[in-house]
């Protein structure tokens, strides 16, 4: 969190893109979009871009690395050089690589690992334009080309950050409120038994702020899984022919 202050996040119960506290940015959500990979997902969320593609389940090779009694799930985030105001120096990163793990660990717990012994399942995300919170995309849009592949899930994942940005509580913060706000807390949930899959925290809250602001993400995230389960509905049906 960078120390700026000369710019006003909040004035008049208004934030700095002119939503209220409660408020997520703009959604938009598309499966079926990649022709080559078993399922995906687009999802803009704000100046977000961000794509999803899931490849299998298939065999895993190297053999050492298959699980006998259940499949592995392997899911890589990645930044485009383009994504960024400053470009970003192409290939994994620290950051990279721990928005990864934590991605593979939300997914394991939601698909059926134990109905493919020895295979893979792959999931790529890869945001094309970043404006903050774009793990908690990268997750949302993840869960959607998993479904959209029709790989067995307990259910879904949907995630949503909130945050405190010049001493409010705010949800989903845009990028110069995580920039220069307080603090962010990501999270992301199973929408049917509201299980915490994901939970993050950068910057400082009190106790009460803490509450606040992991009720106000879980709601945000509880409305992100409405709009999977409408763009689920919407997805194109492919007929063999
Ligand atoms: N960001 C950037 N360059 C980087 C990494 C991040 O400009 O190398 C920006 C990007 O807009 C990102 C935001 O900083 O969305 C916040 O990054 P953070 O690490 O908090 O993850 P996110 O909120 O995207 O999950």
């Amino acid at each position: 969190m960078k120390k700026n202050n000369d710019i006003v996040l909040f004035k008049d119960g208004k934030r700095y893109d002119g939503r209220k506290a409660d408020e997520l940015r703009p959604i938009v959500m598309k499966t079926g979009v990649l022709k080559r990979a078993s399922g995906s997902a687009y999802v803009e969320w704000g100046k977000n871009k961000v794509i999803a593609g899931v490849y299998g389940p298939r065999q895993l090779h190297p053999k050492f690395m298959q699980n006998p009694t259940k499949a592995v799930v392997r899911c890589v985030y990645n930044m485009a050089p383009f994504s960024v105001d400053d470009r970003k120096k192409p290939g994994p990163d620290r950051r990279s690589v721990e928005i990864s793990k934590i991605c593979t660990e939300a997914l394991e717990n939601v698909v059926l690992t134990e109905k493919f012994p020895n295979a893979v399942v792959d999931v790529f995300i890869e945001i094309l334009q970043a404006d903050a919170g774009t793990r908690c995309v990268g997750l949302t849009a993840a869960s959607l080309a998993l479904a959209d592949a029709g790989i067995p899930m307990r259910d879904m994942v949907a995630a949503c950050a909130a945050g405190k940005v010049q001493g409010e509580v705010v949800l989903d913060l845009m990028k110069e409120e995580d920039n220069f706000g307080e603090s962010d807390l990501p999270l992301a949930v199973t929408p049917r038994k509201k299980e915490i899959v994901l939970l993050q925290m950068d910057g400082k809250l009190s106790r009460e702020e803490f509450t606040k602001a992991f009720n106000l993400a879980v709601d945000g995230a509880m409305q992100v899984s409405e709009m999977q389960k409408k763009a689920l509905l919407e997805s194109p049906v492919e007929v063999e022919k």
